[in-house]
């Protein structure tokens, strides 16, 4: 009988600073990287390269294992202490919730099994270590996406929404592409300052503690579950 409800909604969320404290590629760079990767870092702020370009070279200096690199994420970088709350009221509230990551498959991966989320669905760029040099791959590129990042989030947003009303929560460059997508925008940093200036209907976080407690995201599980 609630079917249509419970179908109501779908929710996106970023990985890298919004569902960790800091982000998984630059605490990697920082530890293994030629000291290089931040000129190309700020190459990509001047808009001289793109995401993809920018991440691609920047991990080409990494020759660290596969292993010792989970091992630094897991003793380095931490989840928001609330994502677990939010992951179980989106269940509760029958919400779909997808992590959409322009970082690389085994940051999110590592992290979210040690937290025990690691069933939770999630795209991300392909990465493999090797002692010759990491190599990023991009399954989910799109050259015409405007985010010139190496995972269009716009299209899992466009594939998996199915006529549902879409919530997005981030924070950065590459989710710039899906926020003009969605009917509700949460948002900090980079893509509060996009929402602002694109005249973008947002709402600003910092933290998913606050983001919990907002009116918007209550109203959304309140109605979805039938409340
Ligand atoms: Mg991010
Ligand atoms: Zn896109």
């Amino acid at each position: 009988m609630n079917t249509c409800d419970t179908a109501d909604w779908i929710v996106f969320c970023d990985f890298d600073g919004t569902i960790t404290t800091r982000d998984t590629c630059d605490a990697v760079l920082s530890a293994f990287a030629s000291p290089l990767w931040r000129e190309l870092d700020e190459r990509f702020h001047a808009g001289e390269l793109s995401g993809r370009e920018c991440m691609a070279r920047q991990f080409a200096t990494v020759t660290a294992s596969e292993d010792q690199v989970a091992r630094f994420l897991r003793d380095h970088v931490r989840l928001d202490p609330a994502f677990p709350r939010l992951v179980q009221c989106l269940q509760t509230a029958s919400i779909p919730l997808y992590i959409v990551s322009d970082g690389f498959d085994l940051a999110s991966a590592t992290l979210l099994q040690a937290a025990g989320l690691g069933h939770i669905p999630r795209f991300a760029n392909h990465i493999e270590f090797s002692a010759r040099g990491a190599r990023v791959t991009f399954p989910y590129r799109r050259d015409d996406c405007i985010s010139g990042g190496g995972n269009c989030k716009c299209s899992h947003v466009r594939s998996l929404a199915t006529g549902r009303q879409v919530m997005i929560i981030g924070d950065g460059y590459s989710d710039r592409c899906f926020a003009r997508l969605a009917d509700l925008v949460f948002a900090k940093r980079v893509l509060l300052d996009h929402c602002r200036q694109a005249g973008i209907p947002h709402v600003p976080y910092q933290s998913f503690e606050d983001l919990i407690a907002s009116p918007e995201f209550q109203r959304v599980v309140a109605k979805t579950a039938g409340v």
